[in-house]
C-alpha cells in the first residue's frame, strides 16, 4: 500500500462539506476506513441526534499516558461568499492549497492522518490519540462528549496539541468567551402617549452603554498579560434589534453581546454583573408594565487556555518546531476544555494562518503542511523512545 501525502488526504477531507450545520459523518467514516486499513481501531462519540460524532484513536501502548492530536472536523459555511475556485475542491495555485478548511483545521486533520501509518511502523513506547470533534465553530461543543467518555474511562493522557493553524508557531493560551443574547421586552403603545409604556430600545441602550462601562473598566484597571495584542479583558456589543416605526413604543430589542476574558479573570462575575444591572433596570420597568423583563441567555462559553511555558507539552513542542518562543492568541480553541474538563496540559500549534480561515478563498501553504509533516514525523521518534513524560 502506497503511503498518501497530508496533501491527497487533504484533498479528501476539503471533498466533504462539514459546515457545522450539517452532519460530519461522511468525513468520520472515511477516517475511520483510513485509520482500520493501517490496522487502527477507532471509536465514535455520537451527539444526541446521531448525525454527527468525534472520533477517538490510539496508536500504541493504550495503558500509558500519551500525547493527544487534538482537531475539529466542522468548517465556517460558504454562503454568501465569493471564491475563484470550488471551496470543495482543493485547487494548488502557486504554492497554495485552497478549499473550504484547508487551513481551519483539514489541514492538521491530513498532516495527523498522514502520520499514522509512520506511527504504525514504529514500536511506540509512549501512545499518540487522535481526538476528532463536531461543532467547534459554533463554541467549541461537540469536543464535550468526547472528554465525558474520557472522564468516564479514567483516560488521562500526559499532553495534547491542539493544530488550530498557528503557522506552526507554539501558542500556550487563549482568553475565554462569554457570549449573550440579551433580549428586553417592554410594552408598546402609540408614542404620543410613551410614558404609558415601557420602551425597550430605551433599557436595552442602558445595558450597552453598561458594557462600554465594563470595557472600559477592564482596560483602565483589569489585569493585564503582555503576551497579547489586546492585553486586557474586552467587552463588546455585537448585534441590535428593535422597534418597528418611530411613532410606536417598541416592546422588544434583543442585542447580542460578548466578553473575552483572560484565563486569571473571573469571566463568569462579568456576567453576573451584567445581569444584576439588568434586574435593577427589570424592578423600574416592572413598576409601569408588570410583564416587562430582562432576560439574559449565555449561548455560547467556553474557557481560557494558560499552560505554563514551563510545561513539558511546551519544552516538547518547542523542541519539535526547533524555534523556542511562544505566544498566545486572540481567538479561542478547543484547548482550554482539555485543560479544564481533563488537566491535560495543552498547547496550540498547526499549519496555516488563522489570517487565512473563515474567508473566501481559504489556503494554507505547500510549505506549511511539510512543516506540519515534519513536526509529526519528530513527534513519533520521540513517542518511540518514550522519554518519561511526567
Ligand atoms: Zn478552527
Amino acid at each position: 500500500m502506497s503511503t498518501p501525502s497530508s496533501r491527497d488526504i487533504l484533498a479528501q477531507l476539503v471533498a466533504f462539506d462539514t459546515t457545522s450545520r450539517v452532519s460530519n459523518l461522511p468525513l468520520i467514516r472515511y477516517v475511520g476506513d483510513f485509520l482500520s486499513a493501517y490496522g487502527v481501531e477507532s471509536r465514535t462519540i455520537p451527539d444526541e441526534t446521531g448525525q454527527k460524532a468525534n472520533l477517538w484513536a490510539t496508536i500504541g501502548p493504550a495503558d500509558r499516558s500519551g500525547v493527544i492530536l487534538s482537531g475539529h472536523t466542522d468548517t465556517v459555511p460558504v454562503d454568501g461568499q465569493d471564491w475563484a475556485s470550488d471551496p470543495f475542491t482543493l485547487d494548488a495555485r502557486d504554492g497554495r492549497l485552497y478549499g473550504r478548511g484547508s487551513c481551519d483545521m483539514k489541514g492538521f486533520l491530513a498532516c495527523a492522518l498522514a502520520a499514522v501509518p509512520g506511527l504504525v511502523a514504529r514500536d511506540l513506547a509512549r501512545p499518540v490519540h487522535l481526538a476528532f470533534s463536531y461543532d467547534e465553530e459554533v463554541g467549541c461543543v461537540g469536543v464535550v462528549g468526547l472528554l465525558e467518555m474520557l472522564q468516564s474511562e479514567n483516560i488521562r493522557p500526559a499532553m495534547c496539541i491542539v493544530g488550530e493553524p498557528t503557522l506552526m508557531q507554539v501558542v500556550t493560551g487563549h482568553k475565554a468567551k462569554r457570549s449573550m443574547r440579551v433580549t428586553v421586552r417592554g410594552r408598546g403603545c402609540h408614542s404620543s402617549l410613551a410614558p404609558q409604556g415601557v420602551n425597550a430600545i430605551d433599557q436595552a441602550a442602558r445595558l450597552i452603554v453598561r458594557m462600554q462601562d465594563i470595557a472600559a473598566r477592564l482596560a483602565a484597571r483589569g489585569g493585564i498579560d503582555r503576551d497579547y495584542d489586546i492585553t486586557h479583558s474586552t467587552a463588546h456589543t455585537g448585534i441590535i434589534r428593535g422597534g418597528t416605526a418611530l411613532n410606536i413604543v417598541p416592546d422588544i430589542c434583543v442585542f447580542d453581546c460578548e466578553f473575552r476574558v483572560l484565563p486569571f479573570e473571573d469571566a463568569d462575575a462579568l456576567v453576573d454583573e451584567l445581569r444584576d444591572y439588568a434586574r435593577e433596570l427589570e424592578a423600574a420597568m416592572q413598576r409601569i408594565a408588570p410583564e416587562a423583563g430582562i432576560e439574559i441567555d449565555l449561548y455560547a462559553q467556553f474557557p481560557g487556555l494558560d499552560t505554563s511555558p514551563d510545561a513539558p507539552v511546551v519544552t516538547l513542542a518547542k523542541s519539535l518546531t526547533g524555534s523556542n518562543g511562544h505566544s498566545k492568541v486572540a481567538f479561542g480553541t478547543e484547548g482550554g476544555r482539555f485543560d479544564q474538563m481533563l488537566g491535560v496540559p495543552t498547547i496550540i500549534c498547526g499549519p496555516g494562518s488563522i489570517t487565512q480561515a473563515h474567508k473566501p478563498d481559504e489556503y494554507v501553504e505547500q510549505s506549511q503542511l511539510d512543516a506540519c509533516d515534519a513536526f509529526l514525523a519528530q513527534l513519533a521518534d520521540w513517542a518511540r523512545i518514550g522519554r518519561d513524560w511526567r
